[in-house]
């Protein structure tokens, strides 16, 4: 293969031959199940919050930037429901905490108590630290998505518009390379590991976007007919001419394997996410109100965060933020940048596209969210974990 990838992941302790061949044992077909089950299936999103950045864009009017909307009966009851109570597993309640509460308790509760509740509320606040502003799912405006029937793939989104959007995720939000060094790797490791761990992360969502359009693009009338396929029918495949223009080292100055190697930085910041969550995911409901789908979900959750456990230490986030000096001061810019670049999202001017920006940019934040969580609070404690995420739904 033209560009096949070898050898290390920078800043990872594994090699790419060993993310494929556990990812396409393991993982891989996993998630493909996963993603068939109606829990994971339906997405909430707002496609009308106003860019914050920049006047709008006129609306996208290419075909295939069309989200296909879903009638909210086909969503499953259980998803729909309002009462994120049925989401919770009673064991991980936490104790009440809103000021109200507080003080009703305070005139009852004995000092040793007191503190204790205290003690949940500043843990409170350190969960409530997000890295996401995507639109709360509750707004008026948001709809549920089937995301079957929506995959991601090449819409024809490109030009000015995809351009600002890019350049204003590298060049405003994200801590770049120094455009004055001219090789890319150099510029790299002149950064200090917390602003390449950023740099790689988000250019392995580029990445991942653009392996997608690749991989779904819209066929030819002559790759159509070598598939055999009618040429009246509107079909999509890979399209290897598109790939090599993207990452081929000689089309891209060199730059192309780089960037692919930052999807797989990706994949193992996400990979450890998983694992560190785990205790967490375990027990979760996954509640739709379909009693065998979701027993069957619960079980493939488990199935798959027990052969994550078989991958040892994917990604060390234990070296970012450590300096005692400015590491929680680095930590809180890293997290202002990464809410920035959500917010970035809602300026996307192609719905399909916006749709698997959102969902890939919550995943990304969900995954730092975790990583940055103290490990402590993914240890049960009287039954109690002290993590928690907000309900999706
Ligand atoms: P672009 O991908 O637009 O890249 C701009 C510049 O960034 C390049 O010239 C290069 O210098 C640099 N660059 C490229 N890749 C990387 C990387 N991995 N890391 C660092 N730098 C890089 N199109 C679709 O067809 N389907 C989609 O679902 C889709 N989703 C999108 C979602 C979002 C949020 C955005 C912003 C765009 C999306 N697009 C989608 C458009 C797509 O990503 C490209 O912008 C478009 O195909 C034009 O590509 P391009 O070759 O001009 O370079």
């Amino acid at each position: 293969c033209f560009c096949q990838l070898k050898g290390g992941i920078d800043d990872c302790p594994c090699s790419v031959d060993t993310v494929d061949y556990f990812n396409n044992i393991n993982v891989y077909p996993r998630l493909q199940t996963l993603m068939h089950l109606d829990f994971f299936r339906y997405y909430k999103v707002n496609f009308l919050r106003d860019c914050p950045f920049w006047v709008d864009d006129s609306k996208c009017s290419v075909r295939d930037c069309h989200v296909k909307s879903c009638p909210v009966d086909h969503v499953p009851e259980g998803i729909r429901s309002e009462d994120k109570q049925i989401f919770c597993d009673i064991r991980d309640s936490p104790p009440s905490t809103s000021n109200e509460e507080l003080g009703r308790l305070d005139a009852t509760l004995s000092e040793s108590a007191r503190q204790e509740l205290l003690q949940w509320v500043a843990h409170d606040d350190v969960e409530a630290l997000s890295y996401c502003d995507i639109g709360d799912n509750m707004e008026n405006e948001a709809e549920f998505v089937d995301l079957l029937i929506n995959p991601e793939r090449f819409t024809g989104y490109r030009g000015p518009s995809a351009h600002r959007i890019w350049r204003s995720i590298y060049e405003e939000n994200c801590f770049k390379p120094d455009n004055a060094v001219s090789n890319p790797f150099e510029a790299l490791k002149n950064m200090c590991i917390e602003k390449r761990a950023f740099y790689r992360a988000l250019s392995g969502l580029h990445t991942s976007i653009n392996v997608h359009l690749c991989a779904g693009f819209l066929m030819t009338e002559r790759a159509k007919a070598l598939a055999s396929l009618s040429a009246n029918k509107v079909a999509w495949g890979p399209n290897l001419e598109e790939f090599r223009k993207r990452f081929d080292p000689d089309m891209t100055e060199g730059y192309g394997p780089q960037r692919l190697k930052n999807l797989y930085y990706l994949y193992l910041l996400e990979l450890r996410a998983l694992s560190k969550a785990a205790p967490y995911l375990a027990r979760q409901q996954f509640y739709t109100g379909n009693k065998d789908e979701d027993e069957s979900v619960r079980l493939s959750v488990r199935d798959l965060l027990r052969v994550l456990r078989s991958f040892p230490d994917p990604f060390d986030e234990k070296i970012l933020f450590n300096d005692p000096t400015s590491g929680t001061v680095l930590r809180e810019e890293f997290r202002q940048h990464f809410i920035n670049i959500t917010r970035i999202m809602d300026c996307v001017g192609c719905d399909k596209c916006k749709l698997w920006g959102k969902l890939q940019i919550q995943g990304l934040g969900t995954a730092l969210k975790i990583l940055f969580t103290p490990d402590d609070h993914f240890s049960p404690s009287r039954g109690h974990l002290k993590f928690r995420l907000r309900s999706l739904l």
